[in-house]
């Protein structure tokens, strides 16, 4: 008996336990650049020993989708910006879902062949597998590998539009939000037809124009799903998808009997899933809501007046404040990543903690455009990870602060998510830099963040506005203080 088979199975148990321990080193930023490694490594031994799967054809064809999926990644992986991180996570996770459906939809049409559903000539072509029987048609699939087909489809379908949409508007080609009466019943509905034909085809009534009626109604939803979303629960529904695509894969890993494509696709589902949690956890939304809310939207009502003018302060008084504090709280927000003002940021609390003030650094779970933004700047940038707190941690510590310097933050600063109703915020947890004795806030004028909508903050009495870039305004921080040493 031929020792192959063994072999690849093998490979594909360590491709897992890959899997298992690169995402483990993942969860600290300390092994998370080798956590990617080891993945990386699990998923090349895995696609090479199915080359050696002995129903394995068009290899050639293989090896040119692969060079070109290769290519394709590696060019734009290398050019993206930071900021552009999340449309790209958007676009490489909606073509995982769109894979995992095109198996779905080759096993469907296999499936309707193989019935003599779809009148079709035998495929005798040299680029049938041998295995799909003498008449160039395939095994049928058992009632349960059919199921899995479906739902695999149905949600990588779901997963494949959806995310496009989340790309083009992340992209900007796209409004933010589109939103019209009865969207939720509409989408309902969709989901309910969807299903429907996914059970007629799963109980093995698979024919052309019900195979095309459930992509056709599948991908309907996904788009009409993802169109009214925007403003603050965007990543959520991006790392749903994300879910989505890893459940997909899973399922149609078992259509295709092939135990790496199931495992790789569950580890994503579950992580996806957990991140899922965590973010809607951040900004106060249920799951249901991401379903099927309109969300980004407001409550209604009519949003609070905020009171007061913004009082701007030099970057002289602001580095006065800041060299004769005890501690200073710095907060970084999406228009660091803008300003790429992270090394400069970290140069002027390299000196305030010189001069023994006791500095840390606050980072807010959706802090920048996609999880871990600000994490892996500040890591660039060589913070020590030990300076580096989470919101649930640091908020406590907020009234015994004396400075909170946020720079280039906006919504995860904005106390309406605590004290407006009507404000598309609200609820969501937010750090409470309010609460300290003074606040500086580094940014280039008066615009608004992510959400749209006033800050509370900038208002505030104890708050000071610093106009500038942010790299700048930290150079100024920077030179400031050093004169305050000559
Ligand atoms: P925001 O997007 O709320 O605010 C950023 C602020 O930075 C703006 O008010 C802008 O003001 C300022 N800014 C822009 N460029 C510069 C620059 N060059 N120098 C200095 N300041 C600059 O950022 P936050 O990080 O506070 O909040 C993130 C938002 O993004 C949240 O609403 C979150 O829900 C959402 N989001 C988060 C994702 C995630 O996973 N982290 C993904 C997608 C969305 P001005 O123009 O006046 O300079």
């Amino acid at each position: 008996m031929s020792l192959l088979p063994t072999l690849i199975k093998a490979c594909y148990f360590l491709a897992a336990l890959l899997f298992i321990l690169g995402l483990k080193r993942m969860s600290s930023p300390r092994t998370a650049r080798g956590g990617i490694v080891w993945a990386g490594v699990g998923m090349l031994l895995a696609v090479l020993a199915t080359f050696f799967l002995p129903d394995m054809h068009n290899r050639s064809l293989i090896v040119a989708a692969v060079l070109i999926g290769v290519s394709a990644a590696w060019w734009t992986g290398r050019r993206v910006a930071m900021t552009a991180m999340p449309q790209m996570v958007a676009l490489y996770n909606g073509m995982g879902g769109g894979a995992a459906a095109a198996i779905g939809a080759v096993e469907l049409i296999g499936y309707a062949r193989a019935l003599g559903l779809l009148h079709v000539v035998p495929d005798t072509s040299p680029l049938q597998p041998e295995s799909w029987a003498i008449n160039g048609l395939p095994p049928l699939l058992s009632p349960v590998e059919l199921s899995l087909g479906v739902l695999g489809a149905l949600i990588g379908t779901v997963s494949f539009s959806g995310s496009l949409v989340a790309f083009a508007k992340l992209q900007g080609w796209m409004d933010k939000r589109f939103v019209f009466p009865g969207q939720r019943v509409v989408n309902i509905l969709l989901l309910a037809a969807a299903v429907v034909v996914g059970v007629v085809l799963a109980s093995g009534h698979v024919s052309g124009p019900m195979i095309a009626l459930f992509f056709v109604l599948a991908l309907l939803f996904g788009l009409l799903m993802t169109l009214p979303i925007g403003g603050a629960d965007m990543p959520v529904v991006i790392s749903l998808y994300n879910a989505f695509t890893g459940l997909a894969v899973s399922f149609e890993g078992f259509v295709l009997g092939n135990e790496a494509m199931i495992i790789a696709g569950m580890v994503v589902g579950a992580a996806g899933t957990l991140l899922t949690q965590l973010m809607a956890k951040a900004m106060n939304r249920s799951i249901g809501n991401v379903l099927f809310g309109s969300f980004g939207a407001a409550a209604g009502g009519d949003a609070q007046t905020i009171d007061g003018a913004q009082k701007p302060v030099d970057a002289g008084d602001a580095a006065v404040m800041m060299a004769y504090a005890e501690r200073v709280v710095i907060v970084p927000g999406y228009g660091l990543a803008v300003a790429q003002a992270q090394h400069k940021v970290w140069e002027f609390a390299q000196l305030l903690i010189k001069r023994g003030v006791k500095v840390k650094f606050a980072i807010h779970p959706v802090a920048g455009r996609m999880p871990g933004h600000m994490n892996v700047l500040l890591a660039e940038a060589g913070v020590p990870y030990d300076l580096i707190a989470d919101m649930d941690e640091i908020n406590p510590e907020f009234p015994a602060t004396d400075v909170a310097l946020v720079i280039g933050a906006n919504d995860v600063v904005n106390p309406l998510a605590k004290t407006d109703p009507a404000s598309p915020i609200y609820g969501m947890p937010i750090l409470d830099v309010s609460a300290a004795k003074h606040v500086i806030v580094i940014k280039r004028g008066k615009g608004t963040g992510f959400a749209g909508i006033e800050n509370a903050l900038f208002y505030a009495d104890n708050t000071r506005m610093l106009y500038g870039d942010g790299q700048a305004a930290a150079g100024q921080l920077v030179n400031e203080l050093k004169s305050l040493d000559d």
